[in-house]
């Protein structure tokens, strides 16, 4: 849901996510700057070092390039897709 708010900064827009799996509104997100210290252990061992790579290469959006991106439901601790 997205909505606009006016307060004394003048009109903020307000928007409250919904978990796309069991519709809780209990979601973090969170956000990282790590650049190129960005790491991954994939499950056949393979390590990847460097920017945080496109959600096509990793099969789930956790951000891209400089800074790691996603949010998770506290309800049912999946990372939600966008
Ligand atoms: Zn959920």
């Amino acid at each position: 849901m997205v909505y606009d708010e006016t307060n004394k900064y003048g009109i903020i827009t307000i928007m409250i996510m919904k978990c796309n799996r069991c519709n809780s509104s209990d979601i973090i997100r969170i956000t990282a700057k790590c650049s190129d210290a960005f790491w991954i252990e994939y499950p056949n061992s393979n390590i990847y070092e460097g920017y945080v790579p496109k959600s096509t290469k990793l099969g789930i959006d956790i951000g891209y390039s400089d800074y790691v991106e996603f949010a998770v439901c506290l309800t049912c601790k999946r990372i939600q897709e966008k």
